[in-house]
């Protein structure tokens, strides 16, 4: 029983959160890949919320990013 309950906690594996940096970043190229994240977003409250939070992150992020690769934000 103890070996059984293991294998179902084993099967059920929360998206890591590197895992969601790079499905917002667009990354995942792979189709059974992003379906699997999809999927698993949709279904799964925690990873939801977490999914938003690492959205508002790599949002951020972005904005960063631009600002140093264009040469005439935040120079004078
Ligand atoms: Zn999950």
């Amino acid at each position: 029983m103890g070996a059984l309950l293991h294998s179902v906690f084993m099967e059920w594996q929360h998206i890591p959160d590197h895992d969601l940096e790079r499905y917002y970043l667009g990354m995942v190229k792979d189709e059974t890949e992003l379906a699997t994240l999809e999927g698993h977003i949709l279904g799964c409250g925690s990873c939801a919320e977490r999914a938003d939070k690492i959205q508002d992150y790599v949002d951020a992020m972005r904005v960063a990013a631009l600002e140093l690769i264009d040469p005439n934000e935040g120079r004078r």
